[in-house]
């Protein structure tokens, strides 16, 4: 026999070792559906988070990986001997999780922290050269030139994970980059989309953490609410497929079916379809540019089922417009816009500052700060960190 034509078993390599970073919060836990979902395709090598110590230990005996690396240091000294289950390590704090984010073993890097938090070890999975399924959007919002060059410089892929861009990278497939007129992003419009606008200033945490369709960490709601998840998901995709911003569009979707759009200059609009559901976009970073059977809820066409667009109200949201502007002004617009907003939504959470306030704050922020058209690492750590005690002492 001149070669033995194999199965698809037996043509499957190995599993592909994934570390997910981030592991207990809301993308993490998708992920790891999406890993025991695989039949033995995904394996977890590492699993991070940062203090939740309890869900940590119980995913760890559950996939029973190399490692698990808590980041709190405090969190990490309450593990006692004994907790872990056999074969599995424990290591604490960021130096140690970029250190093993690089390791030969890791295949894949899940990048799910949450906020700026996140820049460090995505730098880090950049720089080895990994395959990165990006949750985190705001390590490309402060730093996507300086990430996306040390990509090419390495070797890495960045794919996306935020439903949006998944959609984009599906839909940029049905033509060549040239022939893109213009992308367009959906945007649930969250909570208050219909809401008096001249009752948004008494909004409450608790309000504002009811998303209508989708399920997600604290940060990101928040950010729903105010659109400002829009803005930093324009600046996204800024970097991501090197488009200029004046072909980014945003468009509200309240039924979240259609995940985004892609218009080419004939006229043609290629969509992206599924239920919210981000098992689905998690899985395609992990198997792309395969596509295999999954967890994620399908669509019901025996249903009638009715989707709706509507273009965004930049009175109401006025976060939209600052993404747009940050996305064109690049820079450190999107660093400082992110910092401003991760400290004005730490304020509101804590009763300190009015939901109207996060964009206000975000806009003084961005007109006020010390602008740097090419900015070294340094230069948006320091700046990231300027601009958030520039918020706290507005709000203390
Ligand atoms: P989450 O709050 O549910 O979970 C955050 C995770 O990050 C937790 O595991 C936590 O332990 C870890 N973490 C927090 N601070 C950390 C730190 N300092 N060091 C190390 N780990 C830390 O958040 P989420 O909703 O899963 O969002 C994660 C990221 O994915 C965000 O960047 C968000 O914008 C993005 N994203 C989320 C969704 C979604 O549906 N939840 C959709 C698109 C994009
Ligand atoms: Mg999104």
């Amino acid at each position: 026999m001149p070669y033995a034509v194999a199965g698809p078993r037996e043509q499957r390599a190995a599993p592909t070792r994934v570390a997910v970073l981030g592991s207990t919060g809301s993308i993490g836990r998708s992920t790891i559906d999406v890993i025991e979902a695989s039949a033995g395709r995904f394996e977890a090598w590492l699993l991070a988070a940062h203090t939740s110590v309890g869900p940590l230990l119980e995913q760890a005996r559950r996939l029973r990986p190399a490692w698990v690396v808590v980041v709190d240091e405090a969190a990490a000294a309450t593990i006692g001997p004994g907790a872990l289950p056999a074969g599995t390590s424990l290591a604490r704090g960021p130096a140690a999780l970029a250190d093993l984010v690089a390791a030969d073993e890791v295949d894949r890097v899940v990048s799910a922290i949450v906020g700026a938090a996140g820049l460090d070890s995505t730098w880090a999975a950049v720089g080895a050269g990994k395959a990165v399924a990006l949750a985190n959007k705001e390590t490309l919002v402060m730093a996507g030139p300086l990430v996306m060059r040390r990509a090419r410089q390495t070797g890495a892929t960045i794919l996306p994970v935020d439903s949006e861009h998944s959609a984009i990278h599906q839909a940029l497939a049905a033509g060549r980059r040239d022939e893109v007129r213009r992308i367009i992003l959906t945007a649930s419009g969250g909570p208050f989309r219909t809401r008096p606008i001249d009752t948004l200033a008494a909004v409450t945490p608790e309000e504002a953490l009811r998303h209508p369709t989708w399920s997600m960490g604290p940060k990101i709601t928040v950010d729903s609410a105010t659109m400002m998840n829009k803005a930093l998901e324009l600046i996204e995709a800024r970097w991501l497929f090197a488009v200029p911003a004046e072909k980014l569009a945003v468009t509200i979707h309240p039924q979240s079916v259609v995940h985004s759009l892609v218009e080419f200059v004939d006229g043609s609009v290629i969509a992206q379809l599924s239920p919210p559901d981000m098992r689905l976009p998690i899985q395609y970073a992990l198997t792309h540019p395969e596509r295999t059977d999954g967890p994620a809820r399908r669509i019901d066409f025996s249903r009638p089922m009715t989707l709706e667009f509507e273009p965004p109200d930049l009175e109401r949201f006025p976060a939209v417009r600052l993404g747009h502007e940050a996305a064109a002004r690049g820079g450190t617009a999107g660093c400082v816009l992110n910092a401003a907003n991760e400290a004005a939504v730490a304020g509101f959470l804590a009763g300190r500052v009015r939901f109207t306030d996060i964009a206000d704050a975000c806009e003084r922020i961005l007109d006020r700060h010390p602008f740097v058209a090419e900015p070294t690492l340094e230069e948006i750590r320091r700046l990231d960190a300027w601009a958030r005690q520039e918020v706290c002492s507005w709000s203390a």
